[in-house]
């Protein structure tokens, strides 16, 4: 983890912080009106952030693939072994805001039960008509607030939040990598500006700054996936071509898992030539099928070329499928 912090492990998740995440948290401390504002509010970020990353990894952990987290600057990270399934991998990006939004409505609950039976604790009397919030009210002003917001914007499709990464998913399953990875970063640049356009009339900085930091982002990738950068494309197709090489051993050796793998990373390099691509998907299908991993296996099947081997591996996928259904439910 570089040179981030290890600062505790919860559930057998590692969490680490870097300098960004305390930089930012000592930013949200000032201007305010005491002490315990301060922690209340850099207390509230953190738990926003760290239920929000929890979401992923938990998910993550369940299907076996190592989660570890990352707190960082103005968000977080979960790192985790890569996933070949689509479905998964769109699980466990969604568990993140999804966590982070029911975790602000329960604290909104919280709040508003506190605030018809124990008023005194989240807000202090200041004579008069007068009260200010407690340290304890504004902590939980600002979780609802953060994790709610923070939710929710993170599930825009703007690339690489959670919400484009979705996006990203879904147009795969419908779409050639390269065109899917191609539509992602056009929505997100549109996206990005629409921010930046809407922060700047109303105001609000981040969002401008944000909108165009990642609409700047997804320009970049787009006109590298468009015009191919001369040198990116050559070292680009050269591991493909290294990644080709090491599947087609490994299918040939009938070592399925590695086969799978393999192909997997190859159809996910941006630059793979389409002739690559298709024999990438024909041999995640006849892997999978030698697995008798029939799911996966069918997952796949629409995008691998329609040969006499995917043919016969598409009635052992079906026969496969039946036979589950009958000894299953
Ligand atoms: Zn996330």
């Amino acid at each position: 983890m570089g040179n981030a912090l290890h600062l505790f492990t919860l559930g057998r998740i590692p969490v680490y912080a870097n300098v960004w995440f305390a930089l930012i948290l000592g930013f949200l401390a000032v201007n305010q009106p005491s002490l315990g504002h301060s922690l209340g509010l850099m207390a509230a970020w953190s738990a926003s952030l760290l239920v929000h990353e929890m979401g992923h990894a938990l998910v993550a952990q369940r299907y076996g693939l190592q989660p570890q987290i990352l707190l960082h600057g103005i968000g977080g990270l979960c790192f985790h072994a890569p996933i070949a399934d689509d479905r998964k991998n769109a699980f466990i990006v969604a568990a993140g805001p999804g966590l982070e939004i029911i975790f602000g409505l329960m604290i909104l609950g919280l709040q508003t039960v506190l605030e018809s039976t124990s008023f005194e604790l989240l807000w202090e009397d200041q004579g008069g008509d007068a009260y200010e919030g407690t340290a304890f009210g504004s902590m939980l002003h600002w979780t609802v607030r953060f994790s709610i917001i923070w939710g929710l914007v993170n599930l825009v499709p703007l690339h690489p939040l959670d919400g484009g990464l979705l996006f990203r998913l879904w147009m795969r399953r419908k779409k050639h990598p390269i065109d899917a990875d191609k539509i992602t970063h056009i929505v997100s640049i549109f996206v990005g500006v629409a921010g930046v356009m809407w922060g700047m009339t109303n105001q609000y900085w981040f969002v401008v700054l944000l909108g165009g930091m990642l609409a700047y982002n997804n320009w970049e990738a787009l006109s590298q996936l468009s015009l191919g950068h001369p040198s990116s494309r050559t070292t680009n197709n050269e591991f493909a071509e290294v990644l080709s090489t090491d599947a087609e051993a490994a299918f040939a050796a009938n070592d399925w898992q590695e086969a799978a793998r393999l192909a997997h990373q190859l159809r996910d390099q941006a630059n793979t030539p389409k002739t690559l691509q298709a024999r990438a998907f024909e041999l995640i299908v006849l892997s999978n099928v030698a697995l008798g991993r029939w799911d996966e296996a069918a997952g796949f099947l629409d995008h691998a070329p329609d040969n006499a081997a995917i043919r016969e591996a598409r009635q052992k996928i079906e026969s496969g499928l039946d036979a589950e259904a009958s000894d299953g439910w």
